[in-house]
């Protein structure tokens, strides 16, 4: 029985950020990725007694720029609490991060989704310092890599308003390439400079109450948090549907199964004993201030995506595909100011070009090249298929798309009456196929044309070549 079709899931995703600041939250140790252990840490962010952190100003304007960028209101008072636990990768014992007073809140993240456009709200952002990293060995036991520790972080809390995979990956490649606009984080999720906990509960469908949630710690791809999320969403509903609780608990998400384990309980607030750090002083915010990082940050992908529906007639879908990768968008608006067939620019990077390119690497074809091919395209000088076979050819030599097409000779062919000629000959060599046709297998005329399209070395123009075709196999 399908019961899984009675519920809806509840998810909510806490994001945490690496930022790209020079220097650590509260000393001026080093913050470089892969650098050798311990090489990068002192006494302060080591957590040894009677130390005195200091707040690297540089953190907050960056967590206040992202904040900005994502819609939220900037506290102009915050403090920093502490956070106790103890965890052997946190020296102190505990974590200095913001409790009640945060430094942004209310913000939210646009994203499209096959109903349509959806706001999932932002509840909060605050800043906090990284712990560091166990290194498990099976000659030495298990060492501590204190470089880590102290690295600034912003953690993003979403409010459970995503109901769907698909909605949490939205979510989640908006708000990378919203701040990967800002500057302030590189978020490459593979060196873990973005990490992903996932809140998730269900409940039936009409519902008002929630459900009691778990939560998956630390998901390192897009892919798996796509998989731990069907996971779980089933296995919650198997354990209600034969009468089982959900526990509250942390889990974790095992990629090479594909489940989830239970790792622990789940704390609750008032199980860190939070209270303000009585090192730190709060942290204010003026409107100059303010205003003044508000200037710096560049047009972001909301923006572009709105002039690309409007000034190119993408549609809302592809515009969001284009302006999630910054790299993308400056390519796509360098290309576009090139041809008169913006829209089928977009079609191209959006099929050939994201299938080519299998990294963040460079696309080895310039924006004007492939703005040339949607040009050629746009005017009928040569068909689509052509255009594919081009940008594969293009992508591993760097030719120019023209020349290359002169040169080999790979204009359409436009000639009416040489097409007609061909379909004639290919009708009266596959009798059936007409027979067919008329018998009402509308699709017994693909083999035809396909024939057609062959003898003209696939450069025939494929409207013409389906006109006549047709016009023959009716006579
Ligand atoms: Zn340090």
């Amino acid at each position: 029985m399908n019961y899984y079709k009675d519920y809806e899931m509840v998810i909510g995703l806490e994001v945490h950020v690496e930022l790209k600041t020079k220097t650590k939250i509260f000393c001026r140790c080093k913050t470089d990725f892969g650098a050798e252990p311990n090489t990068q840490c002192c006494p302060v962010c080591m957590g040894m007694p009677g130390t005195l952190p200091v707040l690297n100003g540089k953190v907050v304007d960056y967590a206040v720029k992202a904040g900005v960028a994502l819609g939220c209101d900037i506290a102009p008072y915050s403090k920093q609490d502490r956070k106790n636990y103890f965890y052997p990768d946190l020296p102190k014992a505990y974590q200095i991060s913001q409790f009640d007073l945060p430094l942004c809140e209310h913000g939210h993240v646009d994203i499209e989704t096959e109903n349509g456009p959806k706001r999932i709200g932002i509840t909060r952002i605050h800043i906090e310092e990284d712990a560091g990293k166990l290194v498990h060995d099976a000659s030495h036991g298990t060492m501590i890599d204190c470089n880590r520790c102290g690295v600034p972080l912003i953690e993003i809390v979403s409010e459970p308003d995503i109901r769907s995979a698909e909605e949490a990956n939205a979510y989640l490649q908006k708000l990378r390439a919203t701040i990967m606009y800002t500057g302030v984080s590189d978020c490459k999720m593979n060196e873990g400079s973005l990490r992903c906990d996932v809140n998730l509960s269900v409940r039936k469908l009409g519902e008002e109450k929630f459900g009691t949630r778990t939560e998956m710690k630390n998901i390192n791809s897009f892919q798996f948090i796509g998989k731990a999320i069907e996971y779980e969403y089933k296995r919650q509903v198997d354990a209600i549907e034969s009468g089982e609780k959900i526990t509250q608990e942390t889990r974790r998400f095992d990629a090479d199964s594909g489940k989830t384990y239970t790792m622990r309980s789940k704390e609750n607030a008032n199980d860190y004993r939070y209270f303000p750090d009585p090192d730190l002083p709060a942290i204010e915010i003026s409107k100059e201030k303010l205003a003044e990082l508000t200037a710096e940050i560049p047009t972001l992908p909301d923006e572009r995506k709105k002039m690309y529906t409007e000034k190119y007639g993408l549609t809302p879908y592809d515009a969001e595909m284009l302006t999630n990768d910054m790299y993308i968008a400056d390519y796509f608006e360098k290309g576009a100011t090139l041809t008169d067939y913006p829209k089928l620019l977009s079609n191209l990077l959006l099929s050939e070009i994201f299938r080519l390119r299998t990294d963040d690497s460079e696309i080895p074809i310039t924006p004007e090249n492939l703005a040339s091919i949607a040009q050629m395209s746009g005017a009928q000088t040569i068909n689509s298929s052509t255009g594919k076979k081009l940008i594969k050819e293009i992508w591993q030599t760097g030719a120019d798309a023209v020349s290359y097409v002169r040169k080999n000779g790979l204009e359409q062919i436009n000639d009416r009456e040489l097409l007609s000629k061909l379909a004639a000959e290919e009708i009266a060599a596959n009798p059936k196929s007409v027979v067919d046709y008329k018998n009402g297998k509308t699709a017994a005329l693909k083999a035809i044309v396909g024939k057609v399209m062959s003898r003209t070395d696939g450069k025939g123009n494929p409207v013409i070549i389906n006109e006549v075709v047709t016009e023959l196999a009716e006579k």
